[in-house]
């Protein structure tokens, strides 16, 4: 479905990432682990089209995406939600779920999409008219998943959603991404839980120093040596 091809990516004179390539099958639940630095928001954040790479390629279906302005990614169905949630703190939670249906695509749909969220969190519903910036960190990570899938995902991007939640809170945020993907949307996941995620993915990737060293399905990065000392500290 995504594929990406010998990416190298700079910021300025600075190349933070070296050749970088993976891919992402349909209806699956890819993971991409890596320390602080690895270079992980990077990679979505060049699918995003938000960075271009200096070199390489990167195709969704027959759609070379390094050659679109992020608007069009978004109109190709791929949805980003990103670290640290960007929600508008002083809109509604239902005004902030219209924002995300700001596409072309989404727009048309946007009532059904409304309702499709509500019925996934209805915490949610509970809450529409509250300001975003006075809900709890976990409601703020919900909201910041519901707008994203009010843009119609095919492909959605979490950067680091649990990051700053308390330990139930990620449990429950990861698995309500596990509840997106079995409605038929492929994710592609960032996280430092490393555990959690090798547990709920069907395939992750680890990146260091902005490439990729290692690649498998969720139980046999588990079990990998390397992942064990250096992630999991065993
Ligand atoms: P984290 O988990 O800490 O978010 P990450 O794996 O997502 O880490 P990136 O945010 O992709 O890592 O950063 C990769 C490298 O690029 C880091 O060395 C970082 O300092 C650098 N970097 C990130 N954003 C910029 C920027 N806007 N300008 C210059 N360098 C940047």
């Amino acid at each position: 479905m995504l594929t990406v091809q010998n990416i190298d990516v700079f910021y300025s004179d600075l190349q933070v990432l070296w050749d970088v390539s993976f891919h992402v099958r349909e209806g699956e639940i890819l993971v991409l682990i890596g320390a602080n630095g690895a270079g992980k928001s990077t990679v979505i954040r060049t699918i995003s089209s938000l960075l271009k790479p200096r070199k390489g390629s990167i195709r969704f279906g027959e759609v070379q995406l390094d050659r679109l302005a992020p608007h069009q990614i978004i109109e190709h169905g791929i949805v980003h939600v990103p670290e640290g949630r960007r929600l508008f703190s002083e809109m509604s939670v239902e005004e902030n779920l219209f924002m995300g249906s700001l596409c072309r695509r989404a727009k048309a749909q946007r009532p059904e999409s409304v309702a499709h969220v509500y019925r996934l969190f209805p915490r949610l519903l509970e809450r529409r008219k509250q300001m975003a910036g006075t809900l709890s960190g976990g409601e703020q990570q919900m909201l910041a998943i519901g707008r994203g899938l009010m843009g119609l995902p095919r492909l959605m991007m979490f950067d680091e959603p649990s990051l700053g939640l308390a330990p139930l809170l990620v449990q429950e945020i990861l698995s309500m991404i596990g509840r997106v993907n079995e409605e038929g949307v492929t994710v592609l996941l960032v996280e430092q839980n490393v555990t959690q995620t090798l547990r709920m993915c069907h395939r992750a990737y680890a990146l260091e120093n902005g490439r990729v060293v290692l690649e498998g399905t969720g139980d046999a990065l588990l079990k990998n040596d390397h992942v064990r000392e250096a992630y999991l500290g065993l």
